[in-house]
């Protein structure tokens, strides 16, 4: 089955067409500056970038490009758009009503309307996506993907802040969680990979890239998770601060005179390790780099960030009371043996014992443990594209 895989952000849209029985990918792109001016890059699989430059005031006109680039005669990959069986779309919020993915109906598109408040940035876009998908290609089935489902199966006290109820019951506030889709794809790779039982395991995935999660997976069900009731709460990352005393907002606020709205944009973009690096870089090459010619503000902002890792991963121990795995994925978690070797170092009490060549590894499926080390860690590359094109195609045959 050929499933078109749709992520679409405010002004962008990532897709990729991929054939689900190979699950190779045919070809794939963004569409960038949507609303502003508009820019197609696609790539069929063993060929050459292209790069179109045409106007895209909507998501539709966006799709529409896709569309006519997967049937272009010259580097097309497909004869017709009847080739495309079905379309798979991430989308960021489903709120507590959604525990899974869904074939998207009208009950699903009003859910993801109702939860355009929780994620402000993504929903409104995902729904555009959806919209322009159901137009251009009538009768075709759409699937949803979530980012918070994996989530949903948290127990309460995971989930619940200690603030007046009220804001829960009546305004939804609560930790959902994020990255649920990576979370999953790579909890159940590393349950196959080092042969667990999949009924019997506790796995802790860190989903470590620019922005950065991580979860807790007992019997292949989330039990905690570190994003919030938004991408905000956890560990440190990119440009996002994680976890800090909520009382930081009013005590800068009134120093600088800024709103919470200004605050909440600086601790969303301008914090992090980009701003623990005295604004060098929020990219880990850079600071690795920097850290090699003696920088110690990069130095910090490596040191700090692997610590806050290393202290999630002790915490979802105690709340799985144990651990058999710890999946390394995203660029970071991927490619920096230099944050795993930090956050590892932390934990010896477990029983870790990593082997310092395999940690040479980048970007490949690989066992760091040793032997003897009592708890697996491996690194399992997250591929959310596939993630989605798995569901997608399950629900379309069920
Ligand atoms: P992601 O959001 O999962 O795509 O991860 C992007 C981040 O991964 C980048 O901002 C870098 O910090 C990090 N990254 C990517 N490649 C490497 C690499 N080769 N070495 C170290 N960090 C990397």
């Amino acid at each position: 089955m050929n499933v078109l895989v749709v992520n679409c952000g405010s002004s962008s849209l990532k897709f990729q067409l991929i054939n689900s029985d190979t699950e190779e990918v045919a070809a794939k792109g963004l569409c960038e500056r949507i609303g502003i001016d508009g820019r197609l890059v696609y790539q069929p699989a063993g060929g050459e970038k292209e790069v179109t430059e045409a106007p895209m005031p909507t998501h539709t006109e966006a799709i529409q490009m896709v569309l006519d680039a997967l049937v272009n005669p010259q580097t097309g990959v497909l004869k017709s758009l009847d080739e495309v069986e079905a379309i798979g779309h991430r989308v960021l919020h489903g709120g507590s009503k959604i525990t899974e993915s869904r074939v998207i109906d009208d009950e699903v598109v009003e859910v993801i309307d109702e939860c355009c408040d929780l994620g402000p940035l993504h929903n409104p876009a995902n729904l555009m996506g959806i919209r322009a998908c159901m137009k251009l290609m009538p009768g075709k089935p759409n699937v949803a993907v979530f980012d918070t489902a994996f989530h949903q199966t948290m127990p309460p006290k995971a989930y619940r802040y200690a603030i007046p109820t009220k804001y829960y019951t009546e305004y939804a506030v609560r930790k959902y969680g994020f990255h649920g889709t990576s979370h999953s794809f790579v909890s159940k790779e590393t349950i196959k990979y080092l042969g667990l039982d999949p009924d019997n395991s506790k796995v802790i995935v860190a989903h470590l890239g620019n922005g950065a999660s991580i979860s807790a997976v007992q019997n292949g069900k989330c039990v905690d998770t570190s994003m919030g009731l938004t991408p905000l709460e956890g560990l440190i990352m990119g440009t996002r601060s994680g976890d800090l005393d909520p009382a930081v907002l009013e005590f800068v606020c009134k120093k600088e005179g800024f709103d919470v709205k200004e605050m909440l944009r600086i601790l969303n973009k301008e914090s992090g390790v980009f701003a623990l690096s005295g604004n060098l870089s929020s990219d880990f090459r850079d600071l690795e780099d920097a850290m090699n010619d003696g920088n110690e503000d990069a130095a910090l902002a490596i040191d700090a960030f692997s610590y806050r890792v290393a202290k999630y991963i002790g915490s979802y121990v105690a709340a799985m009371n144990g651990i058999d795995a710890i999946a390394f994925t995203g660029g970071i978690g991927e490619n920096a043996g230099i944050v795993r070797k930090k956050v590892l170092s932390y934990l010896g009490y477990l029983g870790i014992a990593m082997d310092e060549e395999k940690n040479k590894i980048r970007g490949e499926r690989c066992i760091l443990s040793t032997e003897d080390s009592k708890v697996k860690v491996a690194i399992v590359p997250t591929n959310e594209e596939l993630a989605i094109c798995r569901e997608t195609v399950e629900l379309v045959n069920r």
